[in-house]
Order: structure tokens, then sequence, then C-alpha cells
């Protein structure tokens, strides 16, 4: 690792260098697998954010969420530059707007900040963006830039996580014309969420772009999550 950074808090950047050549960072928000080594001679993998990639200087960007006691959480509070760690295939596509969108409005917590971080960043001038990211400590918020007109709110989590997530999708008014809904957080709430916007506030289906994150007591929970199956 060419740095290791606590960029809030509760927040590592590492960046990386490495075997990157050809590397398919995905485009904004995607994911992909992260190898490290584990206590018992083992492996751990987990699924993170591509925050940034420079091809040209093959230098790869993972922000990671400090939280909890899981082995990649350990792993990143004590990482160092010099450490290593593997990465696998191609990261898989994140977010886009859908064609015609004028608005995004986006939820998530601490772990998803890194997409949507990224996802500003893609995002055009005349678009709006409506965000809210639950973090675990006020200094937890960071500098979000965007060509877009943003609007950030930052609750910060109060007892059970992403309930103020929750609080802040009952609350929200979507802008009028075509817009999405983007959801990053832990599985129950996003399911909270997703019911939501679909059902009270009416947002059709393909403009609804949902995706656990993790969830409450369940080791590697799986990035195939969508909450779809509640239909
Ligand atoms: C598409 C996608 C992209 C992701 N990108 C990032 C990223 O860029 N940065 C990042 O930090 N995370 C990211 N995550 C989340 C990360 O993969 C999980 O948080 C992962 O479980 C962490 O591994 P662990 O070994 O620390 O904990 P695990 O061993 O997986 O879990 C141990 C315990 O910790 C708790 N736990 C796990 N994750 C969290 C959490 N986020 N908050 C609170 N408690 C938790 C669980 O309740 C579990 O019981 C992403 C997940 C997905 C699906």
């Amino acid at each position: 690792m060419a740095s290791v950074t606590r960029i809030t808090p509760n927040l590592v950047r590492v960046v990386a260098t490495g075997e990157l050549d050809g590397w398919n960072d995905g485009g904004p928000g995607a994911h992909f697998k992260v190898f490290v080594p584990a206590a018992d001679d083992g492996t751990v993998m987990r699924t993170y954010t591509v925050r940034a990639f420079d091809r040209t200087e093959g230098r790869l960007t993972i922000d990671f969420g400090l939280h909890a006691d899981g082995p990649m959480t350990k792993w990143a509070r004590s990482a160092a530059v010099g450490d290593r760690f593997a990465v696998a295939g191609e990261a898989r596509p994140g977010y886009a707007p859908s064609d015609g969108a004028r608005w995004c409005v986006l939820f998530a917590d601490h772990c998803a900040l890194p997409a949507v971080a990224s996802v500003l960043e893609s995002l055009p001038s005349g678009m709006e963006a409506i965000v809210f990211v639950e973090v675990t400590d006020a200094a937890d918020a960071t500098e979000l830039k965007s060509a877009a007109e943003v609007s950030a709110a930052w609750p910060v989590e109060s007892g059970r996580p992403c309930a103020e997530l929750v609080a802040a999708a009952g609350n929200v008014v979507l802008p009028d014309g075509p817009g999405d809904v983007w959801i990053g957080c832990e599985a129950g709430a996003m399911r909270d969420i997703r019911r939501h916007v679909l059902g009270e506030l009416g947002l059709p289906r393909a403009a609804l772009h949902s995706r656990a994150y993790w969830k409450q007591d369940v080791e590697n929970h799986s990035d195939h999550d969508t909450g779809s199956d509640e239909g």
C-alpha cells in the first residue's frame, strides 16, 4: 500500500499500487472483492467500493469504514504502508442515472459513503442530488464534490444502525419530474426505505437502485441482496 490515512474518526483511506494494468474499475460506485490475510493463516474476502482509480498511475483508492469487530475492519484499523492485499477480477458496475433523470435521491450509511462520493463526482451539472448519509460520528461527514446541485444531510446514528436513514426517507419529498432513488445501507433498513419509496412515494420500480451493504449480525452478507425478494 502506498498510503494509509485516517480521513475521519471512522474512515480509513488506503491508496494501493500494484498489478492493476488494464483493470476495469466498473465506473462510479462500482464494487469488487478485497482479500486480506486472516489471523488463522487463511484469507478474508469482503466487498468494497472503488473510491477512485487512477489508470495512468495505477493507483486504487479504497475507503474502509470502521465498525464492530469483523476481520476486515480489524485489518483496516491496523493497516500500514507496505501491507499487501489482493483484489479479484473486475469491478461490478455501480450507479449511473437513468435516461432522462433530472434528479437523484441517495440514502447511504457510513460504508456506502464511498459509493455516494464516487457517484456524485460523476453526475453532470444541471442535475439535482439530494443526499442522506448516516454517520457514526458527526466528524465522519466528508466533503462531497460534484458538478450537480447537491444538498446533503448527515444524520448521526442513534441506537439502531440506519434508523435515522429510515426516518429521513419517511420525511423526504421527491422532486418533480423523472429521477432515481439509490439506497445503500444495512439490509433491513434498505428494505424499509425501499418499501416506502415504492409504496407511499410511488416511485417506478425501474427508478429504484437498492443494495444491502451489510446485514446486522451476519458476516460477509451477500452483495447480491437488492431487496427485490420482497417484490
Ligand atoms: C456493494 C458493496 C460495496 C461496499 N463498499 C464498502 C466500502 O467501500 N467501504 C466499507 O467500509 N464497506 C463497504 N461495504 C460493506 C462491507 O463489505 C461490510 O461492512 C463487511 O461486512 C465488512 O467486513 P467485516 O469483516 O468488517 O465484518 P463481517 O465479518 O462481515 O461482519 C461482522 C459483524 O460486523 C457487523 N458489520 C458488518 N458490516 C458492518 C457495517 N458496515 N456497519 C456496522 N456493522 C457492521 C455485522 O453485524 C456482523 O455481525 C460494501 C458492501 C457492498 C455490498
